[in-house]
């Protein structure tokens, strides 16, 4: 997907409206269309990159030192006990718009979402081969 037909483009651009949350030069937040709760907000560099692992490292680290006083406002402003901070980066991981986004997921106890952590354990040798094979992919 390129940027002419991306819609976080087109709101950066101010050509699709939003119900905004903060904005500067670099980055726009607004909330989610379909949000899983209540104050769900997505942060966006202005700039169309797809996933974190192609956004270059200054802007990707511009975006992250907005998330705290974004995220701060959002759950005083929802009176939340938490939130999630969340990036789906890829088809696989359930990223549907192309262009990076950082959700901020108001959250409470016991609301039930995310129910389901599917945590397991590896078995006995597998964490170090699995961490020397990220290691040399660095
Ligand atoms: P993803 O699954 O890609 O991480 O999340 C994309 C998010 O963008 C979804 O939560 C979806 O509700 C939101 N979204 C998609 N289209 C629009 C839109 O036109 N306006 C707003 N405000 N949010 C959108
Ligand atoms: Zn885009």
């Amino acid at each position: 997907m390129g940027t002419d037909d991306c819609i976080f483009c087109k709101m950066a651009a101010g050509q699709v409206p939003v119900a905004k949350v903060y904005e500067d030069d670099t980055v726009l937040a607004f909330l989610d269309i379909g949000p899983i709760s209540d104050g769900h907000t997505l942060v966006i560099p202005r700039q169309h990159f797809e996933r974190i692992d192609d956004c270059p490292p200054k802007l990707l680290g511009e975006v992250a030192s907005r998330l705290g006083k974004i995220a701060g406002a959002v759950v005083a402003a929802m009176k939340s006990d938490g939130y999630n901070v969340l990036c789906n980066n890829g088809q696989a991981a359930g990223q549907l718009v192309k262009h990076l986004h950082f959700h901020i997921i108001p959250r409470n106890a016991g609301d039930g979402v995310f129910k389901r952590w599917p945590a397991y354990k590896y078995p006995q040798g597998k964490p170090e081969a699995i961490a020397e094979a990220i290691r040399k992919n660095l």
